[in-house]
């Protein structure tokens, strides 16, 4: 498969070009094999990551079908570069039982999910410019298969939405003083942002100003993990699909971890693909109005 990277120095953005992964196959039944299955181990890759090691719960593999390739030079130039697609692509299934739903896990589960987040970001970190950990669910996001997984990406350059945001992380951080919360736990804030994109969107921050996943401390991570299941399962009652980005710092500039979570009820039309102009249906009023029960059942 040819995988390359083609910069649109018209847009400022950059396309990986990815002939054959139409061919992937979708699984959205219970009925037909499905690869992340246990049992279906040998019809993926080998394991890279899988806990509890003797009998997994979650289990790491590189995706079948990459759009990074681990071989090859990148080089990235001026203009409307084109480039090999180095870079590497991992699957994390995020649970053994089919049919389990996020949101329903257990917090053992969690804590195993979380760890497994934590063991892939720190080896794609380590290994590329920029980690880029992310979850589809549900066909309207682009999932091929609806059994609970995310993905990791490893790219060789920081993509320009991560370069801007780190530049508002400086001197006086956007993400330490984001405005009101819908939603508050001990170590994270929930915003609804004013200038969302997806209806219902809202935003992940942890309180403290750090980079990374990898800087939260083990309450913390527990504390998000629990807060991250709480929101799945309010925004799943609006939308059945949705995209969980994990936004993180890379070296050398200053970042403030934080998710974007997406629900994605729609499709983008003429305005938003020919304009980059965004309509969003619904408001912050919105999302506070969905939250309403949480805030009121806490403690
Ligand atoms: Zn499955
Ligand atoms: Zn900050
Ligand atoms: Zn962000």
């Amino acid at each position: 498969m040819v995988l390359e990277f083609r910069h649109d120095a018209t847009k400022n953005i950059t396309i990986i070009s990815a002939s054959k992964r139409s061919q992937r196959p979708t699984v959205y039944s219970e009925k037909v094999f499905c690869p992340f299955d246990k049992g279906s181990e040998k019809s993926t890759p080998p394991t890279s990551f899988a806990l509890p090691e003797n009998d997994w719960k979650v289990r790491c593999f590189e995706n079948l079908y990459p759009v990074l390739k681990k071989e090859g030079e990148f080089k990235k130039g001026e203009g409307f570069w084109k480039s090999n697609a180095v870079g590497m692509h991992e699957v994390i299934v995020e649970t053994d039982n089919h049919g389990e739903l996020f949101q329903n896990f257990t917090e053992e589960q969690l804590k195993l999910v979380l760890k497994a987040y934590l063991n892939r970001f720190k080896f794609f970190t380590e290994n590329n410019e920029y980690a880029f950990l992310f979850k589809n669910y549900g066909k309207g996001s682009g999932a091929s298969i609806d059994h609970e997984h995310s993905q990791i990406i490893g790219l060789p350059f920081v993509p320009e939405v991560i370069e801007s945001e780190s530049r508002l992380c400086e001197k006086q951080c956007f993400f330490c003083n984001p405005g009101e919360a819908v939603l508050e736990t001990e170590h994270f804030k929930v915003i609804a942002p004013s200038f969302a994109r997806f209806p219902l969107e809202v935003w992940i921050i942890s309180k403290r100003h750090v980079k990374t996943l990898l800087d939260l401390t083990e309450e913390e991570g527990l504390d998000f993990m629990l807060l991250l299941k709480k929101i799945i399962e309010k925004q799943y009652e609006k939308s059945k699909d949705y995209t969980i980005a994990f936004h993180s710092g890379f070296r050398g500039k200053d970042f403030h971890f934080h998710i974007e979570f997406y629900p994605r009820p729609n499709v983008w039309g003429g305005i938003e693909l020919g304009t980059g102009v965004i309509i969003n249906t619904k408001t912050e009023e919105d999302v506070k109005e969905l939250f309403q029960t949480l805030t009121t059942q806490s403690p």
